[in-house]
């Protein structure tokens, strides 16, 4: 006969038997608890910072944040959305009209005003799409301006271009080019409040604060476009950052 059998239940077990029973469900109790409180905690979070969380709308005012490119890319196919984004924000701007079919139908071109949140566009007819305005609107703020400030001291008050739309296929490439449908935009030079050019063909080599600021304005803007190519890619960028939001399988993002 094994020892206790036939003894009361309670004097066969060492410890007592109502907690070796309840112990495997106080720690899943204990566990969910604890998810549950990481859970909510993490919604506030995201609630509190909405630039990080896919799921909350794109707005202007937003700092970047862990979403902020994939819900830039979301606008290239989203006009409504887009240009609601830049009427919530209160932006004034002149919508271009529709040119061009299938692969060549720009249906985004805009131009924000001047003295509106973008340095003057020169030549202001270049009219990027919406979508990559808005990218181009959170560069200036976040990565521009304070860069100019630090190498300058002053502000970047235009940014000159080579222009955005122009149905063609990439260069070498059986690819259809981002600036089909104004999708992109190409950067030539940055002119400082007092009049000082900074240009991608001039000074992108320069050893003084114009080549560190451009290289900077490089380095700083990886993942927040597309694609960012600039003079270091090839020979063809060599007066230029091309600048598009090419929307990609995963969020991949494309700096040269
Ligand atoms: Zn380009």
């Amino acid at each position: 006969m094994e020892p206790g059998r036939g003894l009361p239940v309670a004097a066969r077990c060492r410890i007592p038997c109502g907690v070796r029973t309840v112990r495997p469900y106080l720690l899943w109790f204990a566990a969910a608890v604890l998810l549950t409180f990481a859970l909510v905690r993490a919604a506030e979070w995201l609630r509190a910072h909405p630039q990080h969380n896919p799921y909350a709308r794109f707005e202007l005012a937003h700092p970047q944040g862990w979403a902020t490119h994939r819900k830039l890319t979301a606008l290239v196919r989203d006009d409504a959305a887009c240009f609601a984004a830049f009427d919530r924000a209160g932006a004034r701007y002149e919508r271009r009209p529709v040119v061009g079919e299938g692969v060549c139908r720009a249906s985004q071109r805009m131009i924000v005003a001047q003295g509106g949140r973008l340095p003057v566009l020169s030549p202001a007819a270049a009219a990027p799409g919406c979508a990559v305005t808005a990218a181009l609107l959170l560069w200036d703020r976040d990565i521009v301006q304070p860069l100019a400030r630090r190498h300058f001291g002053q502000r970047v008050a235009r940014l000159d271009n080579l222009g955005s739309y122009n149905c063609r296929r990439i260069a070498g490439q059986g690819a259809q080019s981002e600036h089909s449908t104004a999708n992109a935009i190409d950067i030539s030079a940055f002119i400082l409040a007092d009049g000082t050019r900074v240009s991608l063909l001039d000074h992108w080599s320069d050893t003084g604060a114009k080549g560190a600021f451009l290289r900077d304005v490089r380095d700083r803007s990886c993942g927040l476009f597309g694609t960012l190519l600039s003079p270091d890619y090839n020979a063809a960028h060599a007066d230029h950052f091309h600048i598009d939001m090419a929307v990609r399988t995963a969020g991949w993002t494309v700096c040269r």
